[in-house]
């Protein structure tokens, strides 16, 4: 049996562990997972990674892309380039900051036609639930989106507006009918204020943890009372994880993800308005609690939250800049920067970064090298180093708080459905 692609590696992580294999392609598909030592087989194109790893693509389940309406911010072609150039196969993308935003399905056409003949990698849509906009989620269900997100404070754009209380559970009601998932920037806006002024520290006492962990328990409430499953977006405050732990030790349908400035970068570091982001990095004792709820499970997702915007929103005043990390093409490396010294192996990397979006957002046949999956592939150098230029990045603007870090780890190689990312041609569907 010909395939048209095998590509072999010492270090192939798969869904049981980290072992050497021969991943085998036939139109798109893994076909099979054979024994790297095996003769090889027939192939029309053929790769030895010798010592470097094989992972599955990874599924980004948090992006801004921002096309149509602020395509100077970032676009579709620029950020799925940066995707795939840092091992990111799948992303989907959230339904603010473009114009007009995803709330309809007039909405996601527009965007649907924004994208087309222009992806690097696969693009999935999430919709938005705004206050008025309950009766139209199952329209948009049925036209494809993965889910709905929702604000419960202001967005940082007027035309998307947060949900109350009230208006949270009439749109959860709704989604419950149809078994939709509803994702959710939680921070209570009775517990946010104005910075008192422009310094890193006063936007942060402005945010504080206690603000997300409120806005947790009366997410977790909405999805007792209506039935519908709920996600958290980007975990920031280690006071979040006692209310979600208890309420999925109860059997409550919640997840929570967080992000890598979250798990890499410290209030303590922060240097400029690249490092603003809402909710706010915050301090290293903080940091290490969601290690150890990733450990645990309680957060089940690493997502980028890329969130950029033109250099000039960006000014050095931490109350008035723009709040956006770009990271897409980072995050991979970041982490496993991060986590390779925290103890952590590539395993535990591929279920935040690919297995858990992936079940996150029910992408069937992603983030996992198995037979019938697509031959999304990720050759990633474990031990090489590189320092981030941001000028360097695929994404539109050279903005990063990366930006002179050295990161361990190197993407070598993408394949997206069998088919080697050049950035040549795009190759990426829209999902
Ligand atoms: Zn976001």
């Amino acid at each position: 049996m010909r395939y048209d692609l095998v590509v072999r590696s010492r270090r192939a992580v798969l869904g049981d562990g980290e072992r050497p294999a021969a991943v085998a392609v036939r139109d798109g598909r893994i076909a099979a997972v054979l024994p790297y030592d095996a003769p090889p087989p027939e192939a029309a194109e053929s790769a030895d990674l010798g010592d470097v790893a094989l992972l599955p693509g990874l599924v980004d389940t948090h992006v801004h892309v921002n096309e149509p309406g602020r395509t100077h911010w970032e676009g579709f072609a620029t950020a799925t380039r940066a995707a795939a150039a840092g091992g990111v196969t799948t992303i989907v993308d959230m339904p603010l900051n473009s114009l007009p935003p995803t709330v309809d399905v007039a909405a996601l056409e527009v965007k649907r036609a924004a994208a087309a003949g222009q992806v690097h990698v696969d693009v999935g849509f999430w919709g938005g639930a705004i206050p008025g906009n309950a009766a139209g989620l199952r329209g948009l269900h049925e036209a494809g989106v993965y889910g709905f997100k929702c604000f419960l404070s202001p967005s940082g754009v007027d035309e998307f507006p947060p949900l109350d209380g009230a208006g949270l559970r009439e749109a959860m009601r709704e989604i419950a009918s149809f078994g939709g998932l509803m994702v959710v920037h939680a921070e209570d806006p009775r517990l946010l204020a104005e910075p008192a002024g422009p310094t890193y520290p006063q936007f942060l006492a402005s945010r504080p943890g206690e603000a997300e962990a409120r806005a947790v328990e009366e997410v977790i409430a909405a999805v007792r009372e209506t039935g519908a499953r709920a996600h958290i977006l980007h975990v920031s405050s280690a006071a979040c994880l006692e209310p979600l732990a208890a309420a999925r030790a109860r059997g409550v349908p919640i997840s929570a993800e967080t992000c890598p400035h979250y798990l890499t970068l410290t209030a303590e570091e922060v240097a400029g308005p690249e490092y603003k982001c809402c909710p706010p990095i915050r301090e290293a004792a903080n940091r290490d609690a969601l290690w150890d709820a990733l450990a645990a499970g309680v957060l089940s997702c690493i997502v980028s939250d890329h969130s950029p915007s033109t250099p000039d929103l960006k000014v050095p005043d931490f109350a008035a800049a723009w709040g956006g990390v770009s990271s897409l093409q980072l995050g991979l490396s970041a982490i496993w920067t991060e986590a390779s010294g925290r103890g952590y192996g590539l395993r535990d990397v591929v279920r935040w970064m690919a297995e858990g979006p992936a079940a996150l957002a029910g992408l069937a046949g992603k983030g996992a090298i198995a037979p019938g999956n697509d031959a999304d592939l990720v050759a990633f150098d474990t031990g090489a180093d590189f320092v981030v230029d941001a000028t360097a990045l695929h994404h539109r603007n050279p903005i990063t708080p990366y930006d002179g870090r050295t990161l361990t780890g190197v993407v070598r190689a993408t394949w997206l459905r069998g088919r080697r990312v050049t950035g040549e041609k795009p190759l990426g569907a829209l999902l």
